[in-house]
């Protein structure tokens, strides 16, 4: 039986182990779109995310990471909150900056929250995110604000509910609110 590389018969264990090893070589040349430098893997727990550990510190995330790196109920690695960039390193953000993960593919910011301007590089054609040093920590915090102002509103909302359960605080409530808006 002959094999041939350029065969398409992903049915072949070969083949299979072929594209494997093209795979984890990839993983292994993964080059820091800021300062060039290699990507080291970090396990995060229930994912594994790609740091420029000894340069610029910024973080690597695959498609769907970023909401992992959200959640405020998990354990998060604080760890990944304190890689510190090194001092040589400059952070040109003029510079063009290629997908970690595609390579020859150039990312584009997109705006996180307009309001502060927030934005972060994101790759068109693998959905992954490049974060630079301290983007993670910003947009933790900011999301952990927004979890605690939806969590007040709610218990507001179970309040004037609970008033309006009693007719005589639901009359009270409705004038209250008919003089509020005449
Ligand atoms: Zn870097
Ligand atoms: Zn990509």
């Amino acid at each position: 039986m002959a094999f041939s590389l350029k065969s398409k018969d992903f049915s072949s264990p070969i083949n299979k182990l072929l594209e494997e090893v093209a795979f984890l070589n990839r993983i292994e040349a993964m080059k820091c779109p800021v300062c060039s430098n290699s990507l080291s893997a970090f396990d995060a727990g229930s994912f594994t995310v790609d740091i420029c550990k000894d340069g610029c510190a910024g973080i690597w995330l695959d498609k769907g990471e970023l909401e992992k790196c959200n959640e405020h109920t998990d354990p998060f690695p604080q760890e990944l909150l304190r890689v510190k960039k090194s001092l040589d390193v400059v952070i040109d953000r003029s510079k063009t900056r290629l997908c970690p993960s595609c390579e020859d593919q150039e990312m584009t910011r997109i705006t996180l929250d307009a309001e502060t301007n927030f934005e972060i590089d994101q790759c068109p054609t693998c959905k992954g995110h490049w974060l630079d040093v301290g983007e993670l920590e910003h947009l933790r915090a900011k999301e952990k604000e927004e979890a605690e102002m939806s969590a007040r509103i709610a218990d507001f909302e179970k309040q004037v509910a609970d008033k309006l359960s009693d007719p005589e605080s639901a009359h009270k409530v409705k004038a209250f609110v008919t003089k509020l808006f005449r």
